[in-house]
């Protein structure tokens, strides 16, 4: 399935059914599975043979959908989690132990920025945060002989910063470390991030691939080209013996395609247990389908409002890097050349009372804690995702207290427009 193009794997990607078999993806939905031995049992515990024991760990359904995720970044392997928060924690936390480092980009998802910076830190993992417009030298600066990996997001939510993948992945190269990059925004049809040279890639998969607000869900995949072995003194949870699962050695027993993803369910789900329900990774699967239908509408409804909004007198800035004038313009053509997403921030003149009026009288446009899916949606971070956060780090995240993050849907640009117009003149 591999060699297919992007709009063949999302609607035929990760399952082919035998003869007879049902043409959709099945949902099984049972917590466990049955064995005529237990030395059958024993085989799969050990790791042994391929199969399900405990739908904490794997189920088919789920499989099949992480498999079409994995098709569709490019990766080896993939697995589904409860949510994005579970994704990052576990893709960070299946490298990084108590005493580790990482470097993460400043802009990000303010849920990821507290998971590392708050929760991660009472772990012992320690965490620099660089811009992802720092220079080269302040990325260097950056790392320390603990360093275990670098995070970044493609489009980041909700500043909309493009992460140069390329220059991020080869400063981590250079430390024998992978860069982890949450691809939730452009998704795998705006940008592949293993093609620049990333090494894991780690999904929300309640925005745009659900697409439809119906489930929460995460993913995380694995491209297989991080030579764990190569770097075995840094990477001692891949490298050595794992005590906890039958002294397995992941990098050696699973090699560079396999041993990622199976240490994360071996070790992490087993013991975190932030598994996706297989009647979700079912929503999951639906919306995948037609994820590359989808979004190239959302991409065009974001171009338009961002058209519309830089050309509003009341608009203070707008942010989107399909604008031409977008400090982030050039990396998007050169990592999103087919559109980058539906979400759009942007200042109304008049900060952060003005943006309550405006965001008042929106009659299409919810407010929402929630971004990319068909419906479009609106909210003000500061006073919501990003709350937590002091002044000091909105700024560093590029998020002023006035900013309005507008997540386009899929409904009639014009209308968009229209409702959008309305609201600003209320001001
Ligand atoms: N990563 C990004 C870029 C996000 O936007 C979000 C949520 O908005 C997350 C991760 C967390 O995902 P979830 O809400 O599915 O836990």
């Amino acid at each position: 399935m591999q060699h297919y193009r992007p709009e063949t794997l999302c609607v035929q990607g990760g399952y082919t059914p035998g003869n007879g078999e049902p043409r959709q993806i099945p949902i099984v939905q049972s917590t466990t599975f049955k064995y005529a031995t237990s030395q059958d049992m024993g085989k799969l515990f050990d790791l042994e043979a391929n199969g399900y024991f405990y739908s904490r760990l794997q189920n088919p359904t789920c499989d099949y959908v992480a498999a079409k995720i994995a098709a569709l970044e490019g990766g080896t392997a993939a697995m589904l989690t409860s949510s994005g928060q579970a994704a990052n924690f576990f893709a960070l936390f299946n490298i990084a132990t108590c005493g580790d480092h990482i470097v993460s980009s400043s802009s990000i998802y303010g849920g990821t920025f507290n998971l590392i910076a708050v929760t991660m830190a009472k772990m012992g993992i320690q965490v620099t945060f660089v811009s992802p417009d720092c220079s080269d030298e302040e990325l260097e600066a950056a790392f320390r002989p603990n360093t275990k990996a670098v995070f970044g997001e493609t489009i980041a939510n909700p500043a909309l910063t493009v992460l140069d993948i390329e220059r991020f992945a080869a400063a981590a190269h250079a430390h024998g470390v992978p860069l982890i990059v949450d691809n939730t925004f452009a998704t795998p049809v705006g940008c592949r991030p293993f093609d620049w040279g990333a090494d894991i890639v780690t999904h929300s998969t309640t925005k745009y691939m659900d697409g439809h607000g119906v489930a929460v869900g995460g993913a995380i995949v694995d491209s297989g080209k991080f030579d764990w072995m190569a770097h075995a003194d840094k990477f001692p949870g891949l490298c050595t013996p794992d005590e906890s699962y039958h002294g397995i050695t992941y990098a050696e027993k699973f090699g560079q395609a396999g041993a990622f993803i199976t240490k994360c369910t071996a070790q992490l789900m087993r013991d975190f247990g932030c598994t996706q329900s297989p009647q979700s990774a079912f929503y999951l699967n639906l919306g995948l389908e037609s994820l590359h239908v989808r979004m190239a509408r959302h991409c065009e409804n974001g171009q338009a409002v961002a058209e519309f909004l830089a050309s509003h007198p009341k608009v203070e800035s707008v942010h989107y890097c399909g604008l031409p004038g977008d400090p982030y313009h050039a990396l998007a053509q050169k990592y999103l050349p087919h559109g980058s997403c539906g979400v759009v921030s942007f200042e109304v003149k008049g900060g952060r009372p003005a943006a309550e009026v405006f965001m008042s009288h929106l009659r299409l446009a919810a407010i929402e804690t929630h971004v990319a899916d068909a419906r479009t949606c609106c909210l003000n971070p500061a006073t919501s995702t990003h709350r937590q956060m002091t002044e000091e780090q909105l700024q560093e995240a590029g998020i002023p207290a006035g900013l309005i993050r507008l997540s386009c849907g899929l409904e009639n640009k014009e209308d968009l427009i229209d409702d959008l117009r309305q609201a600003l003149e209320a001001i």
